[in-house]
């Protein structure tokens, strides 16, 4: 079993403003605690703060304010390459759209990551092959992400972001793009995952069917957390 106690992720009062027009406050003084093996989902509105949050918290963008700290960083003293590399080995994203390569199989697509790492070639396909495996793809390696399904691509995504086994998978809308029965399969294989694996999951979704796959349910308005649910 994971230890739940262990926090891994932490926001503190970070505030996220765009420059633009008059400002935008996506993010407002917010403080965020994630620990190892959680599955928290975060909910709110269209324009709350969730996809802000999630690009914060994963290094894609930096706070206005605040401070984030993932395992050991400390996000403020990471140089634009410091923190691209942890993005690379601690942070697996998952996103609405998939973001396949194109003209990449799946295969290719998911030891992409690996090979970004230096990961012996040898040790990167079989990982791979595990990984499309367990996401129920082991017939799908040499297909290319138009010859997939939706659901099939977000899997090899999931696969994608699971890669270097990162501390955390961020998911931004993960089943979006996908109908109903596609979306369950989705948010069953994040909860295999957190169960078999202790793989930790922060995700976004404003879809109410998702919300009872989740350990913790984080509500947001207005760039805030209102409501937290267990
Ligand atoms: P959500 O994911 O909850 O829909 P977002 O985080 O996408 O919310 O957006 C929060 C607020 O920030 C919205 O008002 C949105 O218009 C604004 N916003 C998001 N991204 C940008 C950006 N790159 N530049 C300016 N404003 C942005």
């Amino acid at each position: 079993m994971p230890d739940v106690d262990e926090v891994i992720l932490r926001a503190e009062e970070i505030t996220k403003i765009y420059l633009v027009g008059a400002g935008v406050r996506a993010v407002d003084h917010l403080s965020f605690e994630v620990a190892r093996g959680e599955f928290k989902l975060v909910t709110g509105p269209s324009g709350c703060g969730k996809s802000t949050l999630l690009a914060l918290l994963g290094g894609l963008d930096r706070p206005t304010y605040g401070e984030i700290y993932l395992g050991g960083h400390r996000y403020s003293e990471l140089s634009e390459n410091g923190l691209a590399e942890l993005r690379r080995t601690e942070v697996g994203f998952v996103f609405q759209f998939f973001n396949l390569l194109n003209d990449l199989t799946a295969q290719e697509n998911v030891e992409l990551p690996m090979r970004l790492i230096g990961l012996p070639p040898a040790e990167a396909a079989k990982r791979c092959e595990d990984l499309l495996s367990s996401v129920g793809l082991a017939d799908r390696v040499e297909h290319y992400p138009h010859e997939l399904s939706g659901g099939e691509q977000q899997r090899v995504a999931v696969a994608r972001a699971l890669a270097n086994e990162p501390a955390v998978v961020l998911a931004d809308e993960p089943t979006g793009n996908l109908d109903s029965e596609n979306s369950a399969d989705v948010m069953e294989l994040f909860r295999r995952l957190n169960v078999e694996r202790g793989q930790t999951f922060v995700v976004v979704s404003h879809d109410e069917a998702a919300h009872h796959y989740a350990s913790e349910i984080v509500h947001m308005e207005d760039g805030m957390i209102r409501r937290v649910e267990v």
